[in-house]
């Protein structure tokens, strides 16, 4: 059986992650204690329903022990979401997932037991401004604070140059794990392997060695 998604609180953030899952062919079943808001989401869902999740006699009569992911997405009522996030936990959803507005709530959630805890704001704000400080970077996944694992397209200036060429590792310590083509992953290729024109190179290491590399091949870019 599929997985069944519940997401509760259908602000920007909430319609937004119930409507790509529903996109996706996922079973989504959205709340929200705002009528209006429900009425706007109905086609955007498997089924939208009104329900104030603070009350745990309507949560339950709306089947929400069927689901198996649960995302609280409620924002400025912080009381709410603790107490939503709290019921959900002693009906035994298997994994609840909960956007903080803030450190302090994030802490609180992480205390009563949601599985995960998410700040959707401050991750994007961290994301574009990785974006803005290295534009080169089509792609990045923070493995560890401050090591990345990125995504670079290869410049002119990289192309029919081999991996010792460039210098990656030598020069700045950063790892090469593999080698995108358009039609070919080369996983752990080898310091002589060849670069060519529409190459992506999937980098990992330190941001500052990363933003170092990546500063160099701009400039050699311009
Ligand atoms: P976003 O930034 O995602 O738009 P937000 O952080 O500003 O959201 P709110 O707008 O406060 O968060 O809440 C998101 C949604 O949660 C709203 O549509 C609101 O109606 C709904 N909501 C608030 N409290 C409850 C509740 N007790 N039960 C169900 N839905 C609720």
């Amino acid at each position: 059986m599929s997985t069944q998604f519940a997401v509760i609180g259908l602000g920007r953030f909430g319609s937004s992650l119930a409507s790509t899952l529903y996109e996706m062919g996922e079973e989504v079943l959205g709340i929200d204690s705002n009528e209006d808001i429900v009425e706007s989401m109905i086609n955007q869902t498997t089924q939208a329903v009104q329900v104030d999740s603070t009350d745990e006699t309507s949560l339950k009569m709306i089947g929400i022990t069927n689901m198996d992911v649960v995302v609280v997405a409620i924002g400025e009522d912080i009381q709410a979401s603790i107490l939503t996030t709290l019921i959900l936990k002693d009906l035994g959803i298997k994994k609840i997932v909960v956007k903080a507005q803030n450190d302090y709530h994030g802490k609180v959630l992480e205390k009563i037991g949601a599985d995960q805890v998410i700040y959707p704001e401050r991750d994007m704000g961290v994301r574009v401004v990785q974006q803005l400080i290295t534009p080169n970077i089509l792609d990045y996944i923070e493995l560890a604070p401050n090591y990345n694992i990125v995504e670079i397209a290869v410049i002119e200036d990289m192309v029919d140059k081999s991996l010792n060429e460039i210098e990656a590792f030598t020069k700045y310590g950063i790892n090469v794990m593999a080698i995108k083509s358009e039609d070919h992953l080369n996983i752990s290729p080898k310091a002589d392997d060849k670069l060519t024109e529409k190459d992506i190179l999937v980098l990992i290491g330190h941001i500052n060695d990363i933003k170092k590399f990546e500063d160099y091949f701009h400039e050699k870019k311009k």
